[in-house]
């Protein structure tokens, strides 16, 4: 009876202490997790291929996009984080919840809406052709039948891929400028991707050029998990903030001369 006793008040200790274990576990997760979402650290994720908005600057990630995420943070009082990843992760990514936001000159499309929320739009954008100065393509009539480079998953590669029903091919490369190598190397005709990655790949090497006629009418827009409306109207409140006191455009202007 007594062992009994004793074994019983044994087993409330260690259920107590299991509990109590697994209590304060689960407090600092959600304390780590509410923390996160408040005056913790603000994780972006997105593609560091993507001049001017976001890529490498010797063994920094600078850009755009970059500078308004941590102008945000400011404003939320967070840490901004990044995580360049894959363009094609950045959705799920946010969906799984390890990055908050997705800041990666990323256009809002009805796809992409039934994954993620995004925020009122940051800055409009187009899909363009890059052809080699000689080149016989001289418009979007023109792709059909040829090699077209997209950067994979992107509005790009969406667009070009209604070309594939005219026979012609789409090769999809994990960075854009991987496509433009291709194209200059001869290895495919063409390069459908937004204007400005496209300004800064013709303006740095030779013998390419950007045809005139612009493909689409987009919006960037930053992407939160599906139903954290909390995170996007502090970030749409911020947003507003940034373009009301033009802090914004002077973000673009640094990276963008108007023409
Ligand atoms: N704007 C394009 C898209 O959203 C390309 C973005 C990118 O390559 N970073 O698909």
């Amino acid at each position: 009876m007594k062992k009994q006793v004793i074994a019983l008040t044994m087993a409330a200790i260690m259920m107590g202490s299991l509990t109590a274990c697994g209590g304060s576990g689960k407090t600092a997760e959600t304390t780590a997790a509410a923390g996160e979402a408040a005056g913790g650290v603000l994780t972006m994720a997105t593609n560091a291929e993507f001049p001017p908005y976001e890529y490498h600057d010797n063994n920094e990630i600078v850009g755009i996009d970059v500078e308004i995420a941590n102008a945000l943070a400011e404003k939320l009082g967070m840490t901004l984080e990044i995580e360049d990843i894959a363009f094609d992760s950045i959705i799920p990514e946010i969906d799984s919840g390890k990055a908050d936001i997705g800041l990666a000159g990323m256009t809002v499309n009805e796809d992409r809406l039934k994954n993620v929320d995004f925020s009122d739009p940051y800055t409009t954008a187009s899909q363009v052709i890059i052809v080699k100065d000689d080149s016989d393509i001289a418009g979007p009539d023109d792709l059909e039948g040829k090699s077209i480079g997209v950067q994979l998953g992107t509005t790009g590669d969406i667009y070009a891929s209604d070309y594939e029903e005219t026979g012609s091919t789409i090769e999809r490369y994990s960075k854009g400028f991987e496509a433009v190598q291709a194209m200059m190397q001869g290895k495919i005709d063409a390069v459908v991707i937004d204007l400005e990655p496209a300004k800064v790949f013709v303006e740095e090497n030779e013998g390419i050029k950007i045809l005139d006629e612009a493909l689409t009418v987009e919006e960037y827009a930053i992407a939160v998990k599906k139903g954290n409306t909390e995170l996007l109207e502090k970030i749409n409140t911020a947003l507003a903030e940034l373009k009301e006191s033009g802090e914004l455009q002077k973000i673009i202007d640094k990276y963008i001369s108007a023409e």
